[in-house]
């Protein structure tokens, strides 16, 4: 039986036959399937604006690639998050880690590595001081700053039920603004976002060189600030390498508390093993746990990861516990690792992410507009998909509508001959934003 999150992934899949990867990212980017059965996918999607439009506007669409998954019919009832956990499975059954209920702090553990960012989170949530505003936690990949993010959520919560509470991802941020803008709608836009009693973003690196977007953050930012509302940011980046934020905006971000995280170290490695198997109800033997934390040692995404394929595994080829070994375990990781440097971005990634930089999109890097935002970028994308991937000149403009490849070479020509400072900052973002995906 296939999840509820490859079955979800498929759906996406099929959606893109008919949708742009743009609008995919903004309406269903925080979708989530709570519940899945034989006539029927519950889906719940947090914010109310975007239930209505997928409600009105994507509902058939996703019907129909369910049909086509499935070849039946399918109901397809769209929920918010208070009412998810109607359908939601219970919390602790052995079954999955992940999910905001589940991100606390309980379930957080602490080590060397992570204890500071950790006790500001929790003295933040406790609301102990104002002094950590706003409270700026940075660190690589899949080391626990969303985990934390949503700890601090779950806590206020809990104690202010009343409060409102917004919790965006950067790129959730940008996409809605750019469609508020489209529709005419900055004034909602505004409204929802300056009315936080909390205001939680994470992964704000992204809005790094988007110049429409830090500018509307940057009031956003100030309104709450002054009314002395809690700001907590995450991001892969400390403020002082996000090269293109505008430097008020850095300024602020280090006026309050930053506070990063490293990867754990090997006792952390083996307390979050050891407990994160024991939640996926798995029981592993020391020397298993022990290869595990020795080998795999810069992010706890991957460890979960581990764990994760370890118990498939265990219950596809009908294993007891006792049976896993280090050799059947070491033969996992080896297979993880491999899929792992298999990351190259396709040139329609990076498309996509040069587009987003500017704040258009890719149909707009591929027509034929020529206002200098949309040319600069559409040359900057040019210029990476040379430099990132094996296409030839010929191949990358046949990527945008068939331009001719001596278009192409006199595109990147350009870039390279006019690489200043600021130019060569905004490739380094817009790189890191592509190599994030993979
Ligand atoms: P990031 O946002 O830094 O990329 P996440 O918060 O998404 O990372 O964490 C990735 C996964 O690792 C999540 O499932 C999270 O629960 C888990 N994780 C990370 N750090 C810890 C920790 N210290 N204790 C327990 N789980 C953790
Ligand atoms: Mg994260």
């Amino acid at each position: 039986m296939n999840s509820a999150e490859d079955i979800w992934q498929s759906v996406l899949s099929l959606l893109k036959e008919s949708l742009t990867p743009v609008a995919i990212s903004t309406w269903f980017d925080e979708c989530r399937v709570v519940d899945i059965n034989e006539s029927s996918m519950v889906l719940m999607v947090p914010s109310d604006f975007k239930r209505k439009i997928i409600e009105s506007r994507f509902k058939d669409a996703v019907q129909k690639a369910l049909n086509e998954i499935f070849s039946g019919e399918f109901d397809v009832i769209l929920v918010g998050e208070a009412d998810a956990s109607t359908y939601e499975a219970p919390v602790n059954k052995p079954s999955d880690l992940g999910g905001s209920d589940y991100y606390t702090f309980e379930n957080f553990i602490v080590g060397p590595s992570n204890s500071f960012a950790h006790a500001a989170a929790k003295a933040v949530a406790e609301e102990q001081t104002k002094a950590y505003n706003p409270l700026f936690i940075y660190g690589e990949s899949g080391l626990g700053k969303t985990h934390l993010l949503y700890a601090i959520r779950h806590e206020i919560q809990r104690k202010h039920p009343d409060y409102n509470i917004v919790f965006v991802r950067g790129n959730d941020f940008m996409n809605e603004l750019i469609t508020a803008i489209q529709m005419g709608r900055n004034i909602d836009f505004r409204e929802k976002y300056r009315s936080a009693d909390l205001f939680l973003m994470d992964d704000i690196q992204i809005i790094a060189g988007k110049n429409s977007t830090q500018e509307e953050f940057f009031h956003t930012f100030n309104t709450l600030y002054e009314a002395q509302k809690q700001i907590v940011f995450t991001s892969d980046r400390p403020p002082s390498e996000m090269y293109t934020l505008a430097d008020r905006l850095r300024t602020r971000f280090e006026s309050g508390l930053l506070a990063d995280i490293q990867p754990p170290d090997y006792e952390t490695r083996t307390a979050i093993i050891k407990t994160k198997s024991l939640q996926l109800g798995l029981i592993l033997s020391d020397s298993v746990i022990d290869y595990i934390a020795e080998n795999m040692t810069s992010n706890v995404r991957q460890l979960e990861g581990a764990i994760k394929k370890i118990r498939a595994h265990r219950d596809l080829d009908n294993m007891k516990d006792s049976d896993i070994t280090v050799t059947i375990v070491s033969k996992i990781i080896k297979d993880m690792f491999k899929e792992k440097t298999a990351y190259i971005p396709t040139p329609d990634d990076i498309i996509e992410e040069t587009a987003k930089y500017y704040s258009l999109t890719s149909a707009d890097l591929k027509g034929q507009s020529r206002t200098r935002n949309t040319t600069l970028a559409r040359q900057i994308a040019m210029y990476q998909i040379r430099r990132l991937t094996n296409l030839s000149l010929q191949d990358i403009g046949a990527m945008f509508e068939g331009r001719d490849h001596s278009t192409v070479l006199t595109s990147i020509k350009k870039i390279e001959n006019n690489m200043t400072e600021e130019l060569s900052q905004t490739i380094k973002d817009i790189t890191a934003n592509i190599n994030a995906r993979g």
